[in-house]
């Protein structure tokens, strides 16, 4: 008997979705933002959101479950501090690159305030934009990456309003830091950003280590401090940083980068310069696959323990080193921001289309390999099946190659494979009271497992499983009640066939394919992808001109009530054809000048003309999705 627990172990949504997702008994996904009892369904938002005539596919935000990663963040390091004693404090930055949107900072910088939440930003248009907000007195903003003059200029000019620290990325900035601070009589807040030995582990290990794009090496660094001195700046520096990639998924790693980048901290201090912030940078992993192992997709440690090693450690150095505890910052980013968003889409089809052999009649006029095809496809039982299966692809691969030689027609062809794949369908059957099938019938999964396209793009949506192979959980949102029976393969919208996805999560490894429902025809069948909230919305691109999609912001009250705070139409038609910088204005007239011509000519009548321009008009203002 199937149980809705079944399919939240399937989907594993208890593993990777830190009491944010559940599923009811009705067989329905509820988002619990505060991690609390009461949840919504999601299909109840998707009703409120069509009578909004918003349509799929939709992203869904949940400000209150940043509030709620704000808290755990806080609190793992709190109760770091308390039980490790250590003297310093922690505060964050939240890394403005992960994830730009407006309302996802200002939601972070609200909810922050009391957790003194700040900003690092990486260009000079991030600094400018999140100097708009308004943070605790004592939030940092810290300012990485290149930085050239109207960066610098901007970074000191806001230097009584926000507590900034410009930070050495590369040894070229020092000499332009030092001219900048003098031409304007400013002393700047400094941090130094160094190398570690040290990597981070999982797919961005490589971005770190001694042949990183950013930071100092060590005679870099004493060059640097030299240069300070000489220029009088040396009390300037206060922040040591370093960053040894994103998504840490060993806390090996990151124990012994911490111990590195204490020591450097300490012999800094020791040096009697009075650092008083040691940042560590991001690189919190999140659990996508809920297997809690080094795997890319996940993490072999908990908040909690990542709080711990960090506070442990920076105190055990400092304590050997006889040097002051230091304030920790940290820029978590996707630790902080992924669980907030989920993707609704709905099932908009699938292909191939699976023929049925019941109707086709085999006869001795049929070739020789259809009639073998059609034997097998007869006498196949639970007792014969794999052996049956070995004899149809001999078979299917001799088809092929007397089709190739000219001894086939279509038609005899076409009854070949539909006997053959009917064959495959059979074999997966027979395999399932098999505890551990042989792996070539594993395999067989994959092939027979359908596209089911599906009302997104890959490309816009989550654009790291096409860039990195990134895993992110995707699930039925409905019929959880319900057994799946089907593998599908997750295909998106866009004419590219690499928009697909060929992994998916799962707890021992990773599976090829994913479980749904026999889609019924009419069905509405809403599939959700879930922890997209860092990094993809910035990353997303406008591939074949499907655009930004629909979004809502959705509020939970105390009981059962909640309230959807704010929709934004996503892209349409209009908006991206002017990204590309096409004047949608001048396309109208183009349009109408060719049309002019074709009635001119007598190829159409005027009535048909101005019928073909008004589509040509509502098309500008359509979703770019389908409908
Ligand atoms: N800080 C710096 C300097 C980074 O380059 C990054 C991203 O790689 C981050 C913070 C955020 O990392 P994460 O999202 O893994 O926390």
């Amino acid at each position: 008997m199937w149980k809705t627990s079944d399919a939240e172990e399937l989907y594993l949504l208890d593993s990777w979705g830190e009491d944010y997702f559940q599923v009811n008994r009705k067989g329905y996904v509820t988002v619990h933002p505060k991690q609390e009892k009461h949840g919504i369904e999601l299909v109840d938002i998707i009703e409120s959101l069509k009578a909004k005539k918003l349509d799929f596919p939709v992203l869904l935000r949940f400000p209150q479950i940043l509030q709620s990663r704000l808290r755990s963040i806080n609190e793992a390091f709190a109760n770091a501090i308390n039980d490790n004693q250590f003297n310093g404090c922690y505060q964050g930055v939240f890394p403005f690159k992960v994830n730009q949107q407006k309302d996802v900072v200002t939601a972070l910088m609200d909810y922050g305030k009391p957790h003194k939440l700040g900003l690092e930003v990486g260009s000079k248009s991030e600094l400018l934009t999140a100097l708009s907000f308004t943070m605790s007195d004592d939030a940092l903003l810290v300012c990485n990456g290149f930085k050239d003059e109207s960066y610098l200029r901007l970074a000191m000019a806001s230097d009584e309003m926000v507590n900034i620290v410009i930070v050495i990325d590369e040894i070229g900035e020092v000499n332009r830091i030092i001219k900048m601070a003098k031409v304007m009589r400013i002393k700047p807040t400094l941090g130094l950003r160094i190398k570690l030995s040290i990597r981070g582990s999982g797919k961005w290990a490589a971005t770190a280590g001694e042949h990183a794009k950013f930071g100092l090496t060590t005679p870099e660094i004493i060059h640097t401090i030299d240069t300070l001195r000489e220029a009088g700046m040396l009390d300037s520096l206060k922040m040591l940083h370093f960053h040894v990639g994103s998504q840490i998924t060993d806390i090996k790693r990151v124990q012994d980068a911490i111990k590195e980048g204490a020591r450097v901290y300490s012999k800094l201090r020791r040096m009697k310069i009075k650092l008083q912030y040691l940042n560590i940078g991001g690189g919190l992993g999140v659990d996508y696959d809920g297997s809690r192992t080094p795997s890319d997709a996940s993490m072999n440690y908990t908040l909690q323990e990542y709080a711990n090693t960090v506070v442990y450690n920076v105190k055990d150095v400092c304590e050997r080193e006889d040097v002051q505890h230091p304030t920790i910052v940290s820029e978590s980013g996707r630790a902080l921001v992924s669980f907030h968003s989920l993707l609704l889409f709905d099932v908009l089809g699938k292909i191939p289309e699976h023929y049925s052999p019941k109707d086709i009649e085999v006869t001795g006029d049929d070739s020789h390999i259809v009639q073998e095809l059609y034997s097998c496809w007869m006498d196949i039982k639970s007792k014969n099946y794999l052996e049956y299966y070995h004899d149809a692809v001999h078979y299917k691969d001799e088809l092929g190659i007397l089709f190739n030689l000219g001894h086939l027609s279509l038609e005899q062809k076409a009854k070949g494979e539909t006997l053959f794949w009917d064959i495959c369908h059979k074999v997966i059957r027979f395999s399932r009271s098999e505890e551990e099938p042989p792996e070539e019938i594993e395999q067989l999964f994959k092939h027979i497992a359908r596209k089911y396209i599906c009302n997104f793009s890959l490309f816009q949506s989550a654009p790291d499983i096409w860039g990195i192979r990134q895993l992110f959980p995707i699930f039925p949102i409905q019929r959880l009640n319900e057994e799946p029976q089907c593998h599908a393969h997750i295909a998106d919208v866009t004419c590219d066939s690499m928009g697909i996805i060929s992994k998916y999560v799962d707890i021992k490894d990773v599976k090829d394919t994913l479980e749904i429902h026999n889609i019924k025809e009419d069905e509405e069948y809403v599939l959700a992808m879930a922890l997209i909230g860092a990094y993809q919305d910035t990353l997303g691109d406008v591939h074949n001109l499907f655009g930004a999609v629909n979004e809502a912001h959705i509020i939970i009250g105390k009981a059962d009530d909640w309230h959807i705070k704010r929709t934004i139409k996503g892209d349409d038609v209009r908006s991206v054809v002017s990204y590309m910088r096409y004047s949608p204005d001048s396309i109208i007239k183009s349009i109408e000048l060719k049309l002019e011509g074709l009635v001119k000519d007598r190829v159409l009548t005027k009535k048909s003309a101005n019928r073909i321009e008004d589509q040509f008009k509502s098309t500008l203002d359509e979703y770019t999705y389908l409908e």
